[in-house]
């Protein structure tokens, strides 16, 4: 059996040497690198051969990739690297990975055409002055062999464990066993419709309610199909952190950790919690969770090259030990994970983006696959894998997707980075400032929105980039430091402005100066309302997947703004639950709109009285702001003060957040005031009598300001539906997500109230769940 590499992937693993360091960075986007080859592909002649494909082979190795280009006339191959900043700059580690590639393509060809010789040139296009740097060497064919055989060399040990390491995980996964007796109710359903559209190669999305055990229920037959399809990777991605932990559990069930549980002794496992017996068999599964880097980060006041951290200095020396480590271990969650790259001095989060190269199951934010510069995207593109992809709470994805798709610059914080700047700085930044208070004083009005691109501020924004970077190189930026943020900020804002469409709103906010008038700024926000056309072609990446949420209906508005390929089934799953479970209550004579919040504080605080001396125990009421909550929660405390109530705050940390959580004890009684859309609207579980009940007391609809209603607007002119897709049906979602918070289990009662009386229209019920019961209306 052959192992099949890219001539890139080759040379990154056994080529790079020394420090990480990413001082001759931002490097182009890939919009820029594309149109950079193109421009030099199309300054050389017509016999000039562009993307050559070549392959060849070393023992049971087998290296492939495309030669950027080869004049026949001149017999000169030539790989072409954009880049922006000064090039005497580059570190010569990178500069050294690149004539390893060049020279790699060099050999391939020599191979194929019989050639004796070959001139091989870097070349070097800056995307700024759109010049070339090209440096070259003229080299015999048996100079070519002898670098791609010590780097094939380099590799094959590596190469036979990951050919062994695939075959025991593919036996393994074909004689992967459900780990519970049974089924729940519904799962099967799940894992048969998530197996059969990754067996067509499709997307499914799928509404699956809490309790079937989505998470298992997703990843079982996704692993299942992992030997036969086949499939190189499973990318899990989750828009919280709750959800990375069910999946590292649901992955924990089947064994996969097992393998590393079983070399360990009780003082190295350091829990007492698993007990390894009853465990499923061993899984040889390499599960890695990604961490953002300012999670990860160990030297949050450094920046990341070796001049500054030390876990940078040398980062490739030590990696291929960090690297076997770590393969061994298999089980690379957070914390394993800082082990290995803290007892081999890497850096953590790089060594992490290294391992996303060997693991098998990889756990991240959705950000990953989806957003501009997404890792796992990209990697998987450049090395051709076969992907399956699960997206966990879906229903986030319009939000999510719209963030990753848009850019804000804030005037304010610009100001404040002003008197701190380096002098050579200075000028291309006073550039930028006087070319945005110029955009800010165009106008009077608080809130506009711009026909056309503000193209003067972003020539001038692309500028200071450039001299960003060239500072950059001499000098180290903390990641923390306000700099450091504009500059990813005023690059980002670029790229999103370089893509810019009818799918997005480019407007600007009135800024004033500490709250005087005159010298007012302005923020500027390219807004993306629709992401489809940015998500549709990630979808179409991968060789299936499945979006699933307990919340994603109707199924033509998240297809519309999702972007979900053509074809893509949408299956709503049974719930497991009786209705007798639960009973729905709407308070039909109440009003919640924003006229009428102030007669509404005494219903609203008696009715969850009531309801509390009905049935005493623990219940979430959900408001749609801090100011209607505390309103309420004080109308309680002063009408019923008997009743326990801890409020949320605007800014919780995780001990805040566990505090809040906490205090719903098992037959515990109180009443927890939250946000709706907030931190305990969703992804929290409190089975049992942990909760009982819950009071959503709005109908959760966005706030009526003029960026929404420019956003309902734009939806209303693509779709025909701007108040359904920007208010209503964003807000029933958040709804039911709450309300879902009640019954977690087949054993779990409960009620709920809705207390509007636009809960009582049609329109509004035909969201709710389908299992619900008959609503009681008063
Ligand atoms: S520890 Fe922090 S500063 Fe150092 S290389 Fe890693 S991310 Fe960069």
């Amino acid at each position: 059996m052959s192992y099949r590499i890219a001539v890139r992937a080759l040379c990154d693993f056994a080529a790079k040497r020394g420090d990480l360091d990413l001082r001759f960075t931002p490097s182009p986007s890939a919009q820029e690198g594309i149109a950079g080859h193109q421009l030099v592909g199309e300054r050389r002649g017509e016999r000039y051969e562009r993307e050559v494909a070549l392959r060849g082979s070393y023992r049971h190795l087998e290296v492939r990739g495309r030669a950027d280009g080869y004049d026949p006339v001149a017999n000169r191959l030539e790989e072409i690297k954009t880049h922006r900043g000064d090039l005497s700059r580059q570190p010569a580690n990178q500069r050294a990975l690149h004539w390893a590639q060049a020279k790699v393509y060099g050999h391939l060809l020599c191979v194929e055409r019989g050639l004796d010789q070959l001139t091989v040139a870097l070349i070097y296009f800056d995307i700024v002055s759109q010049r070339e740097t090209p440096l070259s060497e003229s080299c015999s064919a048996d100079e070519l062999r002898e670098v791609f055989e010590t780097l094939c060399q380099a590799f094959l040990a590596w190469a036979q464990q990951e050919l062994a390491h695939r075959r025991r995980r593919d036996r393994a996964l074909q004689a992967l066993r459900f780990p519970f007796a049974g089924f729940r109710d519904g799962q099967r359903p799940l894992a048969e419709t998530v197996y059969k559209s990754i067996h067509t190669r499709r997307w499914l999305m799928l509404q699956a309610p809490t309790g079937i055990g989505k998470t298992l229920g997703t990843l079982f037959p996704m692993l299942k199909a992992m030997p036969g399809e086949p499939l190189d990777k499973i990318f899990f991605l989750t828009a919280r952190n709750t959800g990375q932990r069910l999946a590292l559990d649901a992955l924990r069930s089947l064994g996969a950790e097992r393998q590393r549980l079983e070399g360990a002794g009780p003082d190295e496992l350091g829990c007492d919690d698993i007990d390894i017996d009853s465990a499923a068999e061993a899984v040889p599964l390499r599960v890695l969770t990604l961490t953002s880097r300012a999670k990860a980060c160990e030297h949050p006041d450094k920046a990341c090259h070796g001049d500054s951290c030390p876990l940078a200095a040398g980062f490739y020396d030590r990696l291929p030990a960090a690297r076997v480590a770590a393969v061994e271990r298999g089980w690379l969650d957070r914390a394993g994970l800082r082990e290995i790259a803290l007892g081999h001095q890497v850096c953590p989060y790089y060594l992490g983006q290294e391992m996303a190269r060997w693991a098998d199951v990889v756990i991240g934010d959705v950000n990953y696959w989806f957003d501009f510069h997404a890792m796992l995207y990209a990697l998987s593109q450049q090395q051709q894998w076969q992907v399956g992809l699960l997206v966990d709470e879906a229903h986030n994805l319009v939000e999510r997707g719209r963030g990753m798709y848009s850019a804000t610059l804030d005037h304010a914080a610009f100001r404040r980075l002003k008197p701190t700047l380096p002098a050579p700085l200075r000028r291309p930044l006073s550039r930028v400032a006087s070319v945005w208070q110029a955009l800010a004083e165009e106008s009077d009005v608080e809130y506009r929105v711009l026909e056309t691109l503000p193209c003067k501020l972003i020539n001038a924004l692309q500028q200071a980039v450039s001299q960003i970077v060239e500072y950059q190189s001499e000098q180290p930026i903390a990641l923390d430091s306000e700099l450091q943020r504009f500059a990813f900020d005023a690059q980002h804002f670029c790229r999103v402005a370089d893509v810019f469409g009818d799918h997005s709103i480019c407007d600007v906010t009135r800024q004033s100066a500490r709250g005087r008038q005159r010298n007012a700024g302005a923020r500027v926000t390219l807004r993306n309302v629709v992401p489809a056309p940015f998500l549709a072609p990630r979808f179409a990446a991968a060789h299936g997947g499945a979006l699933f949420s307990a919340t994603l209906a109707p199924e033509a508005y998240y297809r519309d703004l999702l972007g979900v390929p053509e074809g893509a089934p949408w299956v709503s799953l049974a719930s497991p639950f009786r209705d007798s479970q639960l009973e729905v209550q709407i308070a039909a004579r109440l009003s919640t709109r924003y006229a009428d919040r102030e007669a509404s504080l005494t219903p609203l605080a008696d009715r969850i009285a009531e309801q509390f001396q009905a049935r005493r125990g623990n219940y979430l009421a959900f408001f749609s702001s801090f100011a209607y909550l505390e309103q309420v929660a004080d109308r309680l405390a002063e009408r019923h003060p008997q009743i326990p109530l801890w409020r949320q705050a605007s800014h919780m940390d995780d001990d805040a957040r566990e505090a809040f959580l906490g205090r719903f004890e098992t037959s515990g009684e109180g009443v927890g005031f939250a946000v709706l859309g907030g931190i305990f609207g969703e992804g929290i579980d409190l089975p049992g009598d942990r909760l009982i009940g819950a009071f959503v007391a709005t109908l959760g609809l966005p706030q009526v300001n003029p960026v929404n209603e420019q956003m309902r607007a734009r939806l209303q002119a693509l779709y025909g539906h701007g108040y359904d897709y920007a208010y209503f049906f964003p807000g029933m979602q958040k709804v039911v997500q709450a309300a879902g918070r009640v019954i977690r289990s087949g054993t779990d009662e409960g009620v709920i109230h809705l207390l509007d009386d636009r809960f009582a229209k049609r329109e509004s019920q035909a969201l709710l769940p389908a299992w619900w019961p008959k609503p009681i209306t008063d």
